[in-house]
């Protein structure tokens, strides 16, 4: 049984250098030329927490291939029948919500997906489990809430 895939070897020259990473590399550190070039999400993490963003990212299939689905084919040929699959996939995955407003441009559309996957995933790719999959309101832990629970016993109560 083999679990390998050459998927570096063999990775399209447009992915994110991210191991098994389904996006489009947008984002490189190099101001001199590279092929290293990065999705969004993977930039600048280190390797395990990138392994994590990347797991999560085929999790959300869905969701990454709408996103690179409009970044890649929009203007294209191929772009009426991959709408008609990104709408017919977002329906699936139960976000209506997610579909092409009126008005909204497909570069719009494409950033609202993004950004919806980034929200899911987590700024920093911690797994949902770890995060309000609903609530992205970036809560943060509140310092003026803390109380301090005291182990001690009370004072005086000898036996
Ligand atoms: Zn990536």
């Amino acid at each position: 049984m083999s679990t390998h895939d050459d998927r570096t070897a063999s990775r399209a020259p447009h992915l994110c250098a991210a191991y098994g990473c389904p996006m489009v590399g947008t984002t490189t550190s190099s101001t001199q030329g590279t092929n290293e070039w990065w999705c969004w999400l993977h930039f600048a993490k280190d390797a395990g927490r990138g392994q994590r963003i990347t797991a999560e990212l085929h999790r959300l299939d869905w969701l990454a291939k709408a996103a690179t689905d409009i970044r890649l084919l929009l203007k294209r040929p191929e772009w009426p029948a991959a709408f008609a699959r990104i709408e017919h996939d977002l329906m699936l995955a139960n976000r209506p919500d997610l579909r092409w407003t009126d008005g909204e441009s497909e570069r719009q559309w494409m950033e609202r997906l993004e950004r919806e996957l980034s929200s899911i995933i987590g700024q920093d790719g911690q797994t949902p489990q770890q995060q309000p999959l609903i609530a992205t309101s970036q809560a943060k832990p509140d310092h003026g809430t803390f109380s301090r629970v005291s182990i001690s016993p009370p004072q005086g109560a000898t036996a």
